[in-house]
């Protein structure tokens, strides 16, 4: 295995909160696939799609062009669409709400506990309906939601599961990879994610879901038989992943391991540095302490109301730090707020949604760039009178 790739000189200066790390196998993979004559989907596309199955304990996985597209194809196989409710948290990326508005259906928000910024899945009951028909997790930051307890309300209220694990790739549920057992489970290879195939991702099928429907759905509905025969009989999409991404995504899953491994590590170094500065009385909320379950897809600090977001990001970025939002709470967009959603619904993710800070973290990053990043946010912290 080689070393995570090392920073450019210019990256020295500035320490961006996430970048990707392609090693040079990659790049000459990459380089064999567009030589060899065969650019989009083909065998690269079923090698990492066999390689996925292996990684989430033999379980069917299909590839597609986006951690978005997986989910909206999953909500389609499951018939999902008007008149239908599915219920999800505030606080995600956009896509897991705007996917539900996409088939047709209507997103039902439970709000998030605080402590872990995940659905708070003791809210979940009181919210489902004759017409909720999913079960929507996000597993933020790559900690997974209380799936147990998720689980069990799903079964006993006839409910499915789609976990968006976008952000999940290697988190482990009670020792168990996430995506290796339950319903259904979409990840994302966006650059971003920890492990990327540019862009892409993957939606890994129960028992009873049929993957030809998830291809017909994945390229214009297109069936194909006998040596020239082709029907199409319902509506799909142009969602394949190019052979190109899927030797990125395949050179990545080979390594995300030993990416998550150093993840924890900067993870652990992170609150090392933080309870020394002793920033949890200041008044700063780390993230959940549980490294055996998260893949450490990010590293989140909710400020104190005496230091605005804006004003701390743009102070970090003077200290050459890179720092991120992840996320506004997704009601309070003016897409939702004309469905109805106000501010006040979802306090915890509201208050979450406006001072949560996505600190640096990635695999290449060096072992001197946490106290760094500690030292800096320390001073800035220090001018707002935490
Ligand atoms: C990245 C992400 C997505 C969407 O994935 P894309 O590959 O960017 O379409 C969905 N949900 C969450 C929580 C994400 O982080």
């Amino acid at each position: 295995m080689s070393a995570p790739s090392q920073p450019d000189a210019a990256s020295v200066e500035f320490l961006p909160f996430t970048r990707p790390t392609i090693d040079e196998a990659t790049i000459a993979g990459v380089v064999e696939v567009l030589r060899s004559g065969w650019i989009t989907t083909g065998p690269w596309n079923t090698r990492f799609e066999q390689a996925l199955s292996e990684y989430f304990g033999g379980r069917t996985v299909r590839a597609f062009n986006s951690g978005t597209v997986t989910m909206e194809i999953a909500l389609r196989m499951l018939g999902v669409g008007e008149g239908d409710e599915v219920i999800t948290t505030p606080l995600s990326w956009v896509a897991t709400a705007n996917v539900v508005l996409a088939v047709g259906a209507r997103p039902v928000f439970v709000d998030i506990d605080p402590a872990t910024r995940n659905l708070d899945v003791a809210r979940v009951e009181a919210a489902i309906t004759p017409r909720t028909r999913v079960l929507l997790p996000v597993h933020l930051a790559g900690l997974p939601c209380e799936l147990d307890a998720l689980y069990e309300i799903a079964a006993r209220r006839g409910l499915r599961v789609l976990e968006d694990a976008a952000q999940a790739i290697g988190s482990t549920w009670r020792g168990r990879r996430v995506g290796s057992f339950g319903d259904f489970a979409s990840f994302s290879f966006h650059p971003n994610k920890n492990a990327t195939s540019i862009e892409g991702g993957c939606l890994v099928l129960p028992e009873d879901a049929d993957p030809g429907l998830a291809e017909r759905y994945r390229l214009q509905g297109v069936r194909r038989f006998g040596v020239d025969g082709m029907d199409v009989d319902l509506v799909g999409g142009k969602a394949n992943l190019t052979d190109v991404a899927a030797r990125v995504g395949w050179g990545q899953l080979q390594r995300v391991e030993e990416f998550n491994t150093r993840r924890r590590e900067l993870a652990a170094d992170y609150f090392e540095a933080f309870d020394a500065l002793r920033l949890g009385e200041r008044g700063v909320q780390l993230p959940p302490r549980s490294p055996q379950d998260s893949n450490w897809h990010m590293f989140q600090i909710v400020l104190p109301a005496q230091a605005p977001r804006a004003q701390v990001m743009e102070r970090l970025k003077a200290r050459g730090i890179g720092s991120g939002v992840h996320y506004p709470p997704i009601h309070l967009f003016s897409l939702y707020r004309k469905l109805g959603f106000a501010p006040g619904d979802f306090p915890h993710a509201e208050r979450v949604g406006a001072a949560i800070l996505t600190l640096p973290l990635f695999p290449g990053m060096r072992d001197g760039d946490i106290d760094r990043v500690a030292q800096a946010l320390d001073a800035v912290l220090r001018e707002f009178g935490v």
